[in-house]
């Protein structure tokens, strides 16, 4: 590979959306286009070669996050969930984020992508390609009428929780060593949901759900299994990472698992320390490939809402990833999917060609 940028890495998580909110709004989303102090911008994804992904809606809590981090330090862990949070209070922030994005949008900054020839042809283009996805169904009233208004706006992707409990179900808390089997899964109104993301086109995102949930979506999706941010658990036996198991089921569905930055999720200790080698990320690789098999294998960063390996700080520092690809042995083709065409091969799957 003569250019370091190549093949485009196209990613399932960022919170890029959250952070611009937080930061000043509307205001803050030239900074996105000029170059911004965080992960996730638009000269450091034409530095690092970031073809784009999914781009999180997400409602946060009233919680401290320096706490939150800081505890996730220590050899073991189990982080209270935050309170759920009523849609009155999830609609504006969630209307707010999804204008910041369509903002980006309208400055040239990247394509809102609604099917996979969107995204491919931003990807010819050099325009970063962004999913709409909620991280959480806060913002999703028990009518389901706020989904296929969203979804007409460009929601393709939804996680039914971010680990704190939605109307729709419950999630996995912040917990190490634990195992994801933890609680309740699905409501009947997250039953109703599963049914209607299928009927309309919409990937039902399973990285923060417990395990009941995530056996709730296998049970009642007709589509293939997906945790967009979510390692190996047999690697880290962290509450977020997925089973032996739960992978079995992703790979008879034919889904796909992005493999997440986070180093909470990456290390064996699952303590939030930065100093990580990019072999580990190879690890969690390798493992995974192993059991889902190398066409269900991806990207799913986390960037701009975790604290990351160091030689992989922002999506300008990409290039190091595909480097450290080569010296693991990967050839290209294998590169070429574990950066984009796996995400692209079950996508067209999820919403149709
Ligand atoms: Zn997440």
């Amino acid at each position: 590979m003569v250019d370091s940028r190549y093949p485009l890495i196209f990613d399932g998580h960022n919170d890029v959306l959250s952070k611009l909110h937080r930061t000043g709004g509307l205001a803050a989303a030239e900074r996105f286009v000029t170059g911004r102090d965080g992960a996730v911008d638009l000269p450091k994804a034409q530095a690092g070669g970031f073809a784009g992904g999914f781009f999180a809606v997400y409602i946060p809590s009233p919680v401290d996050l320096d706490f939150k981090f800081e505890e996730m330090t220590k050899p073991a862990y189990d982080l209270p969930l935050p309170e759920p949070v009523l849609w009155d209070d999830a609609m504006p922030v969630a209307l707010s984020q999804a204008a910041i994005l369509f903002g980006l949008e309208a400055r040239g900054a990247l394509t809102v992508c609604r099917t996979v020839a969107d995204i491919r042809a931003a990807m010819g283009a050099g325009k970063v390609a962004a999913i709409f996805h909620m991280e959480g169904a806060e913002a999703i009233d028990p009518d389901l009428h706020a989904l296929d208004v969203f979804y007409r706006a460009g929601l393709r992707s939804l996680g039914p929780v971010w680990s704190r409990s939605t109307i729709f179900g419950h999630g996995v808390p912040f917990r190490y060593p634990s195992d994801p089997d933890i609680g309740e899964g699905l409501t009947d109104f997250g039953l109703r949901l599963v049914k209607r993301c299928d009927d309309l086109g919409i990937l039902l995102d399973l990285s923060h759900l417990n395990a009941a949930g995530f056996w709730d979506v296998a049970r009642h999706s007709t589509k293939p299994l997906v945790a967009t941010h979510s390692n190996a658990h047999a690697i880290c036996p962290h509450s977020r990472n997925l089973t032996d198991k739960q992978l079995a089921a992703i790979r008879e569905s034919d889904g796909m698992v992005g493999v997440n930055f986070a180093v909470a999720f990456l290390r064996e200790d699952g303590r939030m320390i930065a100093d990580v080698p990019l072999e580990q990320v190879m690890r969690h690789l390798d493992y995974l490939m192993g059991q889902v098999g190398e066409d269900r294998v991806g990207f799913g960063s986390d960037y701009d809402g975790a604290v990351v390996p160091g030689d992989l700080t922002t999506i300008g520092d990409l290039p190091n990833l595909r480097a450290a690809m080569v010296r693991h042995g990967y050839d290209e083709a294998l590169i070429t999917k574990l950066c984009h065409g796996n995400w692209m091969r079950v996508l067209e799957k999820t919403w149709g060609a």
